[in-house]
């Protein structure tokens, strides 16, 4: 059996706890691993190795900490099958996914090779006589990063790529279920030349995560995973006087208007509904056609899609989507089906109980289709991360516009229309971080920032993008005074410019 363990000082290292948890392979339900989960003292051996390397790190002129990344940049391309096989058989989508989690990741680090301009600071001459004021974006210092399951290579990069590029040594505590590329990932980095000690992985659970939340040491912590942890995280880390960002889960919307494309807006909810199986954050698990001529063609076009969904292991070039992640995923996602049944919905194309021959183990849900869905249900309530997509009927634009934004979640959503000024208003008004016109899965590139609002959110900076560099870095502002000799003695008032 593999055993997992932690990367520090750039070495792979046991674990000191003696507790570990398995790593299954989704699609077969066997254990192919086991990973070590951290105790206090494995995360602060990665605190003492980050502490000692770091103010080295930050005075490395930016240029050079640039160089770092164009060389990882060339490595993640050159292992890319690779970490994409590595990637898919603990988490279980197909391998071009997996690419694109790759991919997604390394946009991120294209980005911050530009951060020599990227962390730049302000100036102003001639503030007042003689004066001058400037401000430098300095490291925090030591920066952690918590991440889900479900892109285990693309969001450890959203964190550690602008952390460390603005000169910070980070911890990454990846997700316990697909370890392995995480660590792959801080391997390629000291092949391109960052030093020991700046890249740490500490594997873990909640032990993991309290002994950062509480460590005296780390400035900033980053999270991604489910509301409820998130909302955890941001209080403990601000309890203990740490900047934090913490993403959760999300519930997104399409709305389809009466005169959009059908087999565009059709097309693109296979796609983001049954995509990863229903495993992304900004899946699509709600439709909402407007109007019931909208909605009867919707549905009609919509479920032999579902039904002739190709679901299949990793190693299947030709598969839709793979199985869920774990046995727990998986009864939990069967469960919601059955209560939508029991609440009332309509199930058109039924997903339970799918079975894939030789891998009668593996956790494979089909692809599910309710109709009829009110917003008292659960499976409208609850965030399903599964490939179960939800049809609430609307009578107008008004009653679409309200779902999305009456629902607890505010990560993303669309609209699917052919008419600008409702796209506009649409925009305008709801009250959701990103959004996409005729454009399903609203990801915003790595120059701009990813984040939503309400539950989907907690702290105020996104990731990547600007907001990055200003996360991960602190302000300081100089004003400075050079003038040919002090004159006129002490000045007891606050200082103003008259
Ligand atoms: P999760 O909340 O179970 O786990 C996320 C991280 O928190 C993991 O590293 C895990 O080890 C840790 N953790 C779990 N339980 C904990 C506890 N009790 N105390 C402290 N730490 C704990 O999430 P997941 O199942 O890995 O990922 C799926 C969730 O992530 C979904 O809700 C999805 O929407 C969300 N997600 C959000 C975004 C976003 O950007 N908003 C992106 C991807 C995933």
């Amino acid at each position: 059996m593999r055993e997992i363990g932690h990367f520090i000082g750039g070495k792979h290292v046991a674990g000191t706890s003696g507790r570990t948890s398995n790593v299954f392979n989704p699609a077969t339900g066997e254990v192919q691993a086991t990973v070590a989960l951290a105790s206090v003292e494995d995360l602060r051996a990665a605190v003492e190795n980050a502490k000692a390397a770091q103010p080295k790190w930050a005075a490395t002129n930016p240029q050079r900490r640039a160089r770092v990344f164009f060389k990882f940049v060339e490595l993640l391309n050159k292992h890319m099958d690779e970490l994409a096989t590595l990637l898919s058989t603990e988490h279980g989508k197909t391998v071009e996914d997996s690419k694109g989690d790759i991919v997604r990741g390394l946009e991120v680090c294209e980005f911050v090779c530009g951060i020599p301009h990227l962390q730049k600071g302000e100036f102003t001459e001639g503030a007042g006589p003689a004066i001058d004021m400037y401000s430098m974006r300095q490291a925090v210092g030591i920066g952690a990063g918590i991440t889900p399951f479900n892109f285990p290579a693309m969001i450890p990069m959203w964190m550690f790529a602008p952390a460390i590029a603005c000169g910070n040594a980070f911890i990454l505590k990846p997700s316990e279920r697909d370890p392995s590329v995480p660590l792959r990932l801080a391997e390629l980095m000291i092949e391109a030349g960052l030093p020991a000690g700046i890249l740490n992985v500490v594997n873990g659970d909640k032990a993991a995560v309290d002994a950062i939340l509480t460590d005296p040491d780390i400035g900033a912590v980053s999270f991604v995973g489910s509301t409820p942890i998130a909302r955890y995280v941001y209080g403990t880390a601000a309890m203990n006087g740490k900047r934090a960002q913490c993403f959760g889960g999300a519930k997104n919307h399409m709305i389809i208007m009466p005169d959009a494309d059908m087999d565009q807006a059709v097309n693109a909810l296979m796609g983001a509904g049954y995509g990863s199986a229903g495993e992304r954050c900004m899946a699509i698990s709600v439709a909402v056609p407007v109007g019931e001529d909208t909605a009867n063609r919707l549905v009609e076009k919509l479920a032999p899609k579902i039904e002739s969904l190709r679901i299949g292991p990793y190693t299947d070039e030709k598969a839709d989507m793979g199985p869920l992640v774990t046995k727990e995923a998986y009864t939990r996602v069967n469960g919601l089906i059955d209560r939508g049944v029991e609440q009332g919905a309509k199930l058109v194309v039924d997903g339970r109980g799918f079975k894939l021959q030789g891998y009668e183990d593996g956790y494979f849900v089909g692809g599910t289709l309710f109709d009829h869905v009110t917003p008292d249900m659960d499976i409208y309530k609850t965030e399903i991360f599964g490939p179960v997509l939800s049809v609430v009927r609307a009578k107008n634009y008004e009653e679409a516009l309200d779902l999305p934004m009456k629902h607890e979640y505010g990560n993303g959503v669309a609209i699917y229309t052919r008419d600008g000024d409702a796209a506009r208003d649409f925009a305008s008004r709801i009250n959701i971080g990103m959004i996409g016109i005729n454009v399903p899965i609203p990801v915003p590139l790595a120059y701009h920032s990813f984040g939503g609002w309400k539950a989907s959110s907690f702290g105020d900076l996104n990731q990547h993008g600007s907001d990055s560099i200003k996360f991960w870095t602190k302000t300081k502002t100089i004003t400075a005074r050079w003038p040919s000799g002090i004159k006129d003695g002490a000045e007891f008032v606050m200082p103003t410019m008259k």
